[in-house]
């Protein structure tokens, strides 16, 4: 199947989520997860109207993002070095890998420093799965009293990755329970925080992340086919 025919059979399942749960299309954000993928497929995707992409590598999106349209909005969702501050940081509409207090601060100083202001999501652990994939529940709120003081990184939400072969159930469940850590933060009223983006669901999830209150849903697969590493 080619590209045309997976993203409109995508977007027919994500109106029938949305649907089922009296949303619109308005506060729903897909970002097609384009790591491995080639520009000739970026630009296939883009003369299509898809104008959100997302990487997991900040050197790829440092060799793709000057070949490409100037206006598609690159979402950093990988693991990002310290040292790889400048492929990133004033490049990406929006990083959603923040997945500690010390990558935080560095974010904010590089920022500082060359004058840009960073959009960034924290990335939470909610499964605990041992890979280590974010911030644990207990430390976030020490984390937000920290980072919201910083003056050039602006929090917008959350993103989670759940880990592959849970049931249906325990998938929910790590959705809700991120919706509800969202909830609670919002509630506090932190200073340079909002949680407005809730980044959560993939190829295999993401109609479930719909239900559960999902904005920005990354697809890689159900899009592009396969990847061969
Ligand atoms: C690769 C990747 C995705 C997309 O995964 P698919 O299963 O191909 O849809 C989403 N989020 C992150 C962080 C990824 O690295």
């Amino acid at each position: 199947m080619g590209l045309k025919e997976n993203l409109n059979r995508i977007w027919l399942e994500i109106d029938a989520a949305l649907k089922k749960n009296g949303r619109s299309r308005q506060d729903l954000h897909l970002i097609a997860v384009s790591k491995t993928r080639s520009l000739a497929e970026i630009k296939e995707l883009y003369d299509l109207g898809q104008l959100d992409f997302g990487e997991n590598k900040a050197q790829e999106l440092r060799d793709k993002q000057p070949n490409l349209p100037n206006d598609i909005r690159w979402h950093m969702i990988g693991h990002l070095q310290s040292n790889k501050l400048k492929y990133v940081v004033g490049k990406c509409a929006l990083i959603h890998s923040v997945d500690s207090l010390k990558l935080a601060r560095e974010i904010n100083e590089f920022a500082q420093k060359h004058q840009v202001s960073a959009n960034i999501l924290l990335q939470l652990d909610i499964a605990r799965d041992g890979k280590k994939q974010g911030f644990v529940e207990k430390e976030i709120n020490a984390a937000i009293e920290e980072i919201q003081t910083f003056s050039h990184v602006q929090v917008h939400g959350l993103m989670t990755i759940a880990p592959f072969g849970l049931s249906t159930d325990e998938n929910r469940q790590i959705f809700q329970r991120i919706k509800q850590i969202s909830v609670d933060i919002q509630a506090k009223n932190y200073d340079n925080v909002n949680m407005n983006v809730l980044s959560m669901g993939m190829s295999n999830d993401f109609a479930l992340a719909i239900e559960e209150g999902a904005t920005h849903l990354r697809i890689g697969t159900a899009i592009f086919g396969e990847r061969d590493y």
